[in-house]
């Protein structure tokens, strides 16, 4: 098959630069030599500075979800108690691993739409003293609101000092993630969002504290033995078969946006985001987000009333060959996503609005462009 040229906007995978599409074409290597050495230190070290970690960064041949378990079943053990922070729909399925796993998993629900108090998840800590760690998305993707990860960190690690596992798959390398200032223990990411490769790896960085939680933790793993990974490091390794192509095309990706500055990159995401919910305000669309919290990756609209948003996305792809996302769980019908993460001009972004404005027009919806 051949792939459609279109505006790809759901909020991963996101588009590849053709320097990354063109990095990966390349003849395989020994991932058992000197070659392959040389290409995953390189790749370390540059994912330990995108990290803001003096700490490693571990690459595996899994999507998303798998740095996600990975955090899990290298820290924890049966019968921890862990508070669950939720917000939507990754942090539902963040719990739900741990839960699979038979930790005691106590949850602590956001309405859908909101971020996370840190007052909220004080009182759940002083409310129970046995908690041993608390999961937490930094964005959540269902609903485009980004969590005030930093006060939420103070609040997990400064007073309470518990382990802290972040899924960041949709912020790592578009928001300023400070692992090592936020003392954030393991932060869990993948390949297909901000850092422009294609889906099917992930990462995850553990601090120190993450390393002695390791020791203790009991629980069972083998493909995602974060301790393995860091053994097979040592020697220029990974303890399994890798993927070598999207190692390559992951070493370009992180050239170029080390070579922009991680300062401009962060800019970059949050003008394009600032662009695109005052483009769809314009049109008179509200958002689910509010501004103090909506993110710079991914934009949730309402449903504007009496559209059908399946028909408009199926619209907008079929006619326009620009590609956004449904809502999840509880808002599918009532929200719809435009990714703008990675690789995104506000060409791309204008292009999306052109097209919703045709669209929304052509299925019966009043327009009313507000000044
Ligand atoms: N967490 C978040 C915040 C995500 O956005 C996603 C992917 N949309 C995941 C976890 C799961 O990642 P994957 O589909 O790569 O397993």
């Amino acid at each position: 098959m051949k792939a459609p040229q279109q505006n790809l906007r759901t909020p991963g995978p996101t588009p590849c630069p053709d320097e990354v599409l063109d990095g990966m074409s390349q003849q395989m290597i020994n991932h058992r030599g000197p070659e392959f050495r040389q290409l995953i230190d390189g790749l370390t070290d540059k994912l330990s500075r995108i990290y803001m970690t003096s700490g490693k960064v571990y690459i595996l041949t899994a999507s998303g979800t798998g740095a996600l378990e990975a955090a899990v079943v290298n820290t924890l053990s049966p019968d921890d108690k862990v508070l669950a922070v939720s917000i939507g729909y990754f942090g539902d399925r963040f719990a739900d691993i741990a839960r699979i796993y038979r930790t005691n998993v106590t949850k602590l629900e956001f309405e859908w739409g909101t971020p996370a108090d840190p007052e909220v998840i004080r009182k759940a800590l002083q409310d129970d003293p046995g908690i041993k760690a608390v999961l937490v998305t930094h964005n959540e993707t269902s609903t485009g609101i980004t969590n005030d990860l930093e006060s939420i960190a103070k609040v997990v690690k400064g007073e309470f000092g518990k382990l802290l596992l972040v899924d960041a798959v949709s912020s790592l390398g578009c928001v300023p993630l400070n692992t090592d200032q936020w003392q954030c223990d393991v932060v869990s990411t993948a390949s297909q969002k901000g850092l422009m490769v294609p889906p099917g790896l992930s990462f995850a960085s553990v601090s120190d504290r993450g390393w002695e939680a390791y020791k203790e933790s009991t629980m069972p793993r083998y493909y995602l033995d974060l301790g393995s990974a860091h053994r097979y490091l040592d020697r220029g390794q990974n303890p399994f078969t890798p993927n070598v192509a999207l190692l390559y095309g992951l070493d370009v990706a992180l050239d170029m946006m080390l070579d922009e500055g991680m300062e401009s990159v962060y800019q970059r995401h949050h003008e394009i985001a600032d662009f695109t919910r005052a483009g769809v305000q314009k049109l008179g669309l509200t958002l689910l987000a509010d501004d103090a919290h909506a993110s710079d990756t991914v934009t949730a609209i309402n449903n504007p009333e009496g559209v059908d948003c399946g028909a408009l996305v199926e619209m907008m792809r079929t006619e326009h060959s620009v590609v956004l996302a449904a809502g999840q769980g509880p808002l599918q019908g009532k929200i719809f996503r435009i990714g703008h993460m990675g690789l995104v001009t506000r060409e791309d972004i204008q292009e999306v609005l052109n097209a919703l404005e045709t669209s929304l027009t052509k299925l019966g919806y009043q327009l009313v462009p507000s000044n």
